[in-house]
């Protein structure tokens, strides 16, 4: 068959594109068995089929065609989209993963300089750039899973890379989900193992930093990783109670107001530790959190997050309040204040929860009250401006109620929203996704 070229397709290739659009799987294996359909064809824009499938949003199409060779990289679009790109604009985070997983590069620009992460942040397809930024392919860990040069054995057992991996793709960068990833796997959970696995994610690291994209945003998430694992061996090595032992401390709410003191300062010294003081994301870190005093929004972990996944819009969603798991739902009966995805991590929270809790229902009922004060009181204004317009009475009335947020960790300050939005043209404001080297070096930074 020859090389594609746009827009010269056959009949069946022609009717290949039409039954993709219809999300047609059995028509599309048919013809995708044809002699005269070849996979990796192009309409007159450029595009192929996966692309089609993918942009339309199509996860079984796309797999279909993946599995006949579809060639993720293809990077003939008029505009230089690929694949990935679509799949990120189509808000589909399987079909993005599906892409990465068959080796999409997520350093491919288009023709406005924009790569795939940078075009779905553009469209507010957030899900999608926590994906594409958070990948890291079994692959590639899998490579230290083979002896390399004169080693006699590999730097990770592949025992081990399985369990690893899990660490590495979780998006919830809450250290106590972390923790638990590592309790629940006994492989790992022993300290010879983190300390390997720690060693690997510091040689990843600093990869990502040497490599010639220089991936910064990776490389602090490794760095990252690398910390907690540490810290899981130094409990293990030390403590009698073991890892249900760094659970609690990083848990453990000082007594005022519940606020998790140690897990701010683990969460700051890591970032602080990281090894490369010229990396631009590390400076706008310090930047973000050295002015916030502890105790005070934004957290570590919240500018930790959106650096790394891109996370934005937590307002929106509701997070656990012991492990940060995304969808939490059970929320404490008496203050009502916080939430958790399960019994187990209420009960795991509930040493130090209960200290606080009597007092967060109190200002909770007293905000409530207050609420509907100034609800009536707008209401009796409302009756005697009720000729005028443009009463700001009349706005407040509508306002959702402000509740005290003493125990949120992961909520970020609505005005950090903004900066994930990239304006269309060359000029890029808000929040960088630092990828290339900048100089100079800002000096150890401090909080
Ligand atoms: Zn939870
Ligand atoms: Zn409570």
């Amino acid at each position: 068959m020859s090389t594609p070229k746009k827009g010269n397709l056959s009949p069946s290739e022609d009717e290949l594109f039409v039954v993709i659009t219809a999300g047609n799987v059995q028509e599309a294996s048919r013809l995708l068995g044809c002699k005269d359909v070849r996979v990796n064809c192009l309409d007159e824009y450029g595009m192929t089929p996966l692309m089609h499938a993918a942009y339309k949003g199509k996860a079984d199409m796309c797999k279909l065609l993946l599995q006949h060779g579809a060639d993720v990289n293809c990077n003939e679009h008029e505009h230089r989209y690929t694949a990935l790109m679509f799949a990120g604009l189509s808000g589909k985070t399987d079909i993005t993963w599906m892409m990465l997983d068959a080796g999409a590069e997520t350093d491919v620009v288009n023709s406005v300089g924009r790569t795939a992460a940078q075009m779905a942040a553009f469209v507010g397809q957030h899900d999608c750039v926590t994906v594409i930024n958070n990948f890291f392919s079994r692959a590639r860990l899998d490579y230290y899973t083979k002896p390399q040069g004169l080693e006699k054995e590999p730097k990770l057992p592949s025992k081990l890379a399985g369990p690893l991996h899990k660490v590495i793709m979780s998006t919830n960068l809450n250290p106590v989900k972390m923790v638990m990833l590592v309790k629940e796997n006994p492989l790992v959970a022993e300290v010879e193992a983190l300390e390997k696995c720690r060693r690997v994610m510091e040689l990843i690291c600093e990869k990502c930093i040497k490599q010639q994209d220089m991936n910064e945003v990776l490389a602090m998430k490794m760095h990252y990783i690398s910390c907690v694992l540490g810290k899981c061996a130094s409990f293990l090595k030390d403590r009698e109670d073991k890892l249900d032992g760094l659970v609690k401390s990083l848990l453990k709410g000082r007594d005022r107001d519940g606020f998790p003191v140690y897990q701010e300062k683990f969460l700051r010294e890591c970032i602080r530790k990281f090894p490369y003081c010229d990396a631009t994301l590390l400076q706008q870190l310090v930047r973000s959190i050295a002015p916030v005093e502890i105790g005070n929004d934004p957290t570590a972990l919240s500018v930790l997050t959106q650096a790394i996944t891109g996370q934005v819009g937590f307002m929106d969603a509701e997070f656990c309040t012991s492990c940060g798991e995304k969808g939490a739902e059970k929320r404490c009966s008496l203050c009502k204040m916080v939430i958790y995805c399960d019994q187990a991590c209420q009960k795991m929270h509930w040493f130090t929860h209960k200290k606080v809790c009597k007092t967060l229902q109190e200002q909770r009922e007293e905000q409530e009250s207050e609420a509907v004060k100034e609800a009536t009181g707008s209401m009796r204004e409302l009756s005697v401006e009720a000729n005028a317009s443009q009463s700001p009475s009349n706005q407040e009335t509508g306002r959702r109620e402000r509740r005290p947020r003493p125990e949120s960790r992961t909520k970020t300050d609505p005005e950090t929203r903004t900066h994930i939005y990239y304006p269309p043209e060359d000029r890029v404001e808000g929040r960088e996704i630092p990828t290339r080297k900048t100089r100079g070096c800002g000096g150890r930074p401090s909080f």
